[in-house]
This record gives structure tokens, C-alpha cells and sequence, in this order.
């Protein structure tokens, strides 16, 4: 097989990610090269744990902003790089430190649970941190006489409603790329493939109307959750809405099942900024380098960590 540039620059990264002590995390949602060439791909939850551990003196984190802010705050002693200063998140983006505030101001007792997905400063506001791995575990662990505010996805607290049968207080916020995956996507799917398992994110606009359908081949789950569900089912053929970037780990994965995209246009431009080419450059030139003040790391760390120690 002839070398190509691609594998060349994958060579180029391993080597200076060697000798800088670096150890490289990728998101589910990022490009194949950069998964393929990363230590460990994970889901939010499974990187900051992974964050947590290394012993590694650097961490390089190829997905978006908040999650290396999170890795900052887990993992102070380290250097935490981010190969893209502006991977952002729409998600985080939708509701501010000041915003919260307020509504904690209006809410007075109300326990905060926020989705790992929001800014470091949110996170000092919160008292528990959740991804959608392990939500519906933060939410059973609260005493059932306390009010709760969940934000800032209002897909994943109406999806956790149901499973809970608690009522929360909704942020009405929403990623634009899985509000974007609409229930006239699913029904089209239901109908062109009915040997098909089909597997959502909740995070979708159209997770909690797939609840309802109760047909027995329809999974919400985390991305973690999808890979080790498709690992264990006998069944070949999964409908995926999430970012189309799982697809590639998915297929890495479970390489005799077939997997597709419900919509091709869940892509997130944000996660997808981040480049080969970009991450030689920040390990080369040590850069973007990610902080939090150590005063908002300090409030906003209990938090995660109670979300690390939920599985
Ligand atoms: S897919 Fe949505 S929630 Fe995830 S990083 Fe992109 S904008 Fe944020």
C-alpha cells in the first residue's frame, strides 16, 4: 500500500506527540484522520475521564472548547491544548454565567444540573454536571423532593422527563445540529429500512417522538452507549441520528454491521474545524493553550467530578 500524505502527517503528529509528552483525545464527532490518530476517542464523558487519569504532562484535545476547559479544570498540573481557539459550541453558547444567575436567583433551593456541554463559568454555577451517558443517573441521584434546573439542552431534559417521571425546569436551549435531525427524517428511515435498529442521540429534535414509536428497535442512547449496543446486538443494519462523525468509529468498531447516517447533514462545523494539519502545528508550536482561573476551576470542579464519579 503506497504511503500518502495523510499517513505521513499521521506519523508527523505520533512522533511529536511522543516527544512532547502528549497524549491526544478525540471526540466521536471528529474527522477520521484525526480519530485514527488519536490515544483514545471517546464520548464527553469517557474524555474527561480519560483527562482525569493520564499521567501524560500534556493533553492535546481535538473536539471543542468547553471539553478542554473541562480537561483544564480536571487536570490543572497539565497543559491542556486545543489545536483550534474557535471550536466553538452552539449548545454552550446558548446560556451564560449572568443568565443562570438569574434564573438560580428566581429559583432559590433548586438543585442545578447542566449537561457537560456549557462554559467553564456555568459550570461554577452548577452543582451537578451530566453527559448523556450518565443524565439519567444524575437525575435518579437527587432526593425526589428537590426541584431541579436542567440545562441548557431542552431535547435531553424533555427526553429525561420521561425516563425519570420527574418534572424539571427546562433551559430552552438546543444544538443546532441535532435539533436539526427532525422526526420526518426517522419516519422516512422507518419506512425504506424496517430490518434496521435505529439508534438516537437525545439530544435530537427528535428523540423524545421516537420514545413513542415503541417498537422495540429504537435506542436512545449516548455515543458510547450506540457503540457498545451495535457491538452486542446479532442485528447487521443501524440507523444512526447523531453526527455523522460516529459513523467512522461505529464502522472501526463493529466492521461487519452496516451503518448510516439518518441525515447527512448532522455535521458539526465546530468539531470539524480541527484538522490534521492544525493538530501537528499545536503540537509543534505548543498552542492554543486552554485556562480557566483557578477561582471558577475551583467552584466548577466539584461538579464535574460528581459527574465522573456517576456512571
Ligand atoms: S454537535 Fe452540537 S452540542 Fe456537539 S459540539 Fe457541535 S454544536 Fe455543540
Amino acid at each position: 500500500m503506497s504511503t500518502t500524505t495523510t499517513d505521513l502527517m499521521q506519523d508527523e503528529v505520533k512522533a511529536l506527540a511522543r516527544e512532547r509528552g502528549a497524549v491526544i483525545l478525540a471526540h466521536n464527532y471528529q474527522v477520521p484522520e484525526i480519530q485514527d490518530v488519536a490515544d483514545y476517542v471517546g464520548d464527553s464523558l469517557g474524555l474527561s475521564r480519560e483527562a482525569a487519569a493520564t499521567d501524560a504532562e500534556a493533553i492535546v484535545f481535538c473536539g471543542v472548547h468547553f471539553m478542554a476547559e473541562t480537561a483544564a479544570i480536571l487536570s490543572p498540573e497539565k497543559t491542556v491544548l486545543i489545536p483550534d481557539l474557535d471550536a466553538g459550541c452552539s449548545l454552550a453558547a446558548s446560556i451564560t454565567a449572568e443568565q443562570l444567575r438569574e434564573w438560580k436567583a428566581a429559583n432559590p433551593g433548586a438543585v442545578v444540573v447542566s449537561y457537560v456541554n456549557t462554559t467553564a463559568e456555568v459550570k461554577a454555577e452548577t452543582d451537578y454536571c451530566c453527559t448523556s451517558g450518565n443524565a439519567r443517573g444524575v437525575i435518579e441521584a437527587i432526593p425526589a423532593d428537590k426541584e431541579i434546573l436542567f440545562l441548557p439542552d431542552m431535547y435531553l431534559g424533555i427526553w429525561l422527563e420521561r425516563v425519570t417521571g420527574r418534572k424539571l425546569n427546562i433551559w430552552l436551549g438546543e444544538c443546532h445540529v441535532h435539533a436539526g435531525i427532525r422526526p420526518a427524517d426517522i419516519e422516512r428511515w422507518q419506512a425504506d429500512a424496517p430490518d434496521a435498529e435505529l439508534l438516537v442521540h437525545p439530544e435530537c429534535g427528535c428523540a423524545s417522538q421516537c420514545m413513542a414509536f415503541g417498537n422495540g428497535r429504537t435506542h436512545i442512547l449516548s455515543t458510547e452507549g450506540m457503540i457498545d449496543f451495535a457491538k452486542s446486538s446479532p442485528k447487521q443494519r443501524f440507523l444512526v441520528a447523531t453526527e455523522t462523525g460516529i459513523l467512522h468509529r461505529l464502522s472501526k468498531e463493529a466492521p461487519r454491521k452496516r451503518f448510516e447516517a439518518v441525515s447527512e447533514r448532522a455535521i458539526c462545523k465546530f468539531m470539524k474545524m480541527i484538522t490534521l494539519e492544525k493538530l501537528r502545528d499545536s503540537l509543534r508550536d505548543w498552542k492554543h493553550v486552554v485556562t480557566v482561573e483557578p477561582e471558577v476551576a475551583e467552584r466548577a470542579r466539584g461538579a464535574i467530578e460528581r459527574m465522573v464519579a456517576i456512571s
